[in-house]
C-alpha cells in the first residue's frame, strides 16, 4: 500500500489521481489533500478518502473549510472524530507537501504555484509523480541538486515523458539510477515528443486571426486544464515539454525532437544507439501515465478500456510548423540558453495565457510577448540560478508582460 499525497486534487490531474486511488483502495491511501479555491469538490474529496492532513492556497478560505467540517461532523456520526490537520498558504502547502506519512506526491497544482510545495516534497525525500511541469521547467537547476541531497525521485505522469519513462524500462538502466541525475542513459539517443497539434492543428495560419478563448479550450483529444489546453493550442505545451524531457532524461536539445501525431496514440518514442525506436501507446487517458508514477517499479492490472488497433485504423505523424507555431522555437531557445531564461519563458507565458483567458490579449499575440520579455531577459541572465533568482525573475517576467500589454492594450486585441 503506497500512501500518496495529492496538489492540486481538485484540478483534472487531481481528480483523475484520486479516481485512481478510488478505483484500487487496497494499492493507494491518500494522506494529503491541497486545493486552491474548489472548496465543494476538496469538501466531497475529504469525505471519501479522510486524509490526515488538508491545506488550501488561501490563508482566507480557511475559516470556510473549517466551518465546513464541523458541519460534515455533526451530520454524519461516522465523522464525529475524524480530525484532520488544516492548514493554509504558502506555508500550509508546504507542511502538506512534506508531510510525514507519504511514500509517494503527485503534483497537480498548475504553474509555478507548485514549486515550493514540490521543492518541500523533494527536501522531505518524498518520490514526485510530476504533472506539475512549470515547475522544472522554472527552476531545474535547483531542482536537480534537491534530488540527489534527498535522494528524491522524479517519476513523470505527464504522458510523453511517461512514455520515455516506460520505453526506457527494458533498455540499460544504471543501478540505483534515478531520473534526473543529468546524466544521459546509457544507450538512448534521441527522444521523438509527439504532439496531438492542439486545437488549432488543421487551421490555417490565416485562420488563426480569428481564434476565441473557446476554440482554443477545446482540445481534440484530451480533456485538461485550461492553462494546459492553451498551452496545447500554441504548442508552448510541446516546448515546455522539451524542456521537461531535458532536465528528466539529461539529453541536449539536439536530441529532443518534436513530431505531430494527430492520433494521439503514441504518447512518445525513443531512439537507441542502434537505430531501433521504441514507442509507448494507448489511448489518450492522463488515467495511465499517473498511475504508472503512483505505481511503478510495478504496473497494475486494470480493467481499463483495451487499445484496440483496427479500431485506430492509421496512425500519421508530420513536421511541426515552427512559423505558425512560433513558441517551440521559443522555448528551445530558452532551453539552450538555460540559467534563469526557461523561468521567465514559462512565467510569461503563465502570464499571456491569463490574459488570454481574461480576452485582454488576441491568441497569436501570445508568443510575441512572451519573445519580448524574453529578449529584454538576455541582459540580466544567470546561468547558475538559486531560489531566490527564479521567484525574482518569475515575479519580474510577470510584471513585465502585464506592463507590455497594458502599455499596448489596444494593439494587443488585435491579430496582425
Ligand atoms: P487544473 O487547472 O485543472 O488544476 C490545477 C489545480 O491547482 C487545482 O487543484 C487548483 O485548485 C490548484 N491551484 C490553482 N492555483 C493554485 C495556487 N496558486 N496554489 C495552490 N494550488 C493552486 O490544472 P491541470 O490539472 O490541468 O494541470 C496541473 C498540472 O499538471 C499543470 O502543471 C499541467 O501542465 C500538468 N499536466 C496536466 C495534464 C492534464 O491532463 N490536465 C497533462 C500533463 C501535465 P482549485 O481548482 O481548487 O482552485
Amino acid at each position: 500500500m503506497k500512501a500518496i499525497s495529492v496538489l492540486g486534487s481538485t484540478g483534472s490531474i487531481g481528480t483523475q489521481t484520486l479516481q485512481i486511488a478510488k478505483e484500487f483502495p487496497n494499492q493507494f491511501k491518500v494522506v494529503a489533500l491541497t486545493a486552491g479555491k474548489n472548496l465543494d469538490l476538496l469538501i466531497k474529496q475529504i469525505h471519501h478518502h479522510r486524509p490526515e492532513v488538508v491545506a488550501l492556497a488561501n490563508e482566507n478560505d480557511l475559516p470556510e473549510l473549517k466551518e465546513r467540517l464541523n458541519q460534515l461532523k455533526s451530520r454524519e456520526k461516522d465523522f464525529s472524530n475524524f480530525n484532520p490537520h488544516l492548514f493554509a498558504g504558502s506555508e500550509g502547502l508546504n507542511i502538506a507537501a512534506s508531510w510525514n506519512t507519504a511514500d509517494l506526491v503527485v503534483t497537480g497544482i498548475v504553474g509555478c504555484a507548485g514549486l515550493l510545495p514540490t521543492l518541500s516534497a523533494i527536501q522531505a525525500g518524498k518520490d514526485i509523480a510530476l504533472a506539475n511541469k512549470e515547475t522544472l521547467i522554472a527552476a531545474g537547476p535547483v531542482v536537480l541538486p534537491e534530488l540527489k541531497l534527498s535522494g528524491s525521485r522524479l517519476l513523470p505522469a505527464d504522458s510523453e515523458h511517461s512514455a520515455i519513462f516506460q520505453c526506457l524500462q527494458g533498455t540499460p538502466w544504471p543501478e540505483n539510477a534515478r531520473l534526473s541525475t543529468g546524466i544521459p542513459t546509457p544507450g538512448l539517443k534521441n527522444i521523438l515528443l509527439t504532439a496531438s497539434g492542439g486545437a488549432f492543428r488543421d487551421w490555417s495560419a490565416q485562420d488563426l486571426k480569428n481564434a476565441t478563448v473557446k476554440d482554443a479550450t477545446s482540445h481534440p483529444n484530451w480533456s485538461m486544464g485550461k492553462k494546459i489546453t492553451v498551452d496545447s493550442a500554441t504548442l508552448m505545451n510541446k516546448g515546455l515539454e522539451v524542456i521537461e524531457a531535458h532536465y528528466l532524461f539529461g539529453l541536449d536539445y539536439e536530441h529532443i525532437e518534436i513530431v505531430i501525431h494527430p492520433q494521439s496514440i503514441i504518447h512518445s518514442m525513443i531512439e537507441l544507439a542502434d537505430s531501433s525506436v521504441l514507442a509507448q501507446m494507448g489511448w489518450p487517458d492522463m488515467k495511465l501515465p499517473i498511475l504508472f508514477a503512483m505505481s511503478w517499479p510495478k504496473r497494475i492490472e486494470t480493467p481499463w478500456k483495451k487499445l484496440n488497433l483496427s479500431q485506430v485504423r492509421k496512425l500519421t505523424f508530420l513536421e511541426p510548423n515552427t512559423k505558425k507555431y512560433p513558441c517551440m522555437e521559443l522555448a528551445y531557445s530558452a532551453g539552450k540558453t538555460g540559467g534563469t531564461m526557461p523561468a521567465v519563458l514559462n512565467a510569461a507565458n503563465e502570464e499571456a495565457v491569463g490574459l488570454f483567458l481574461e480576452e485582454k490579449i488576441h491568441f497569436v499575440n501570445i508568443p510575441k510577448v512572451i519573445e519580448k520579455a524574453c529578449e529584454k531577459h538576455k541582459q540580466d541572465l544567470k546561468s547558475d540560478p538559486k531560489l531566490n533568482d527564479v521567484i525574482e525573475v518569475d515575479k519580474w517576467a510577470r510584471k513585465e508582460v502585464r506592463s507590455e500589454v497594458q502599455k499596448h492594450s489596444h494593439q494587443m486585441l488585435i491579430a496582425t
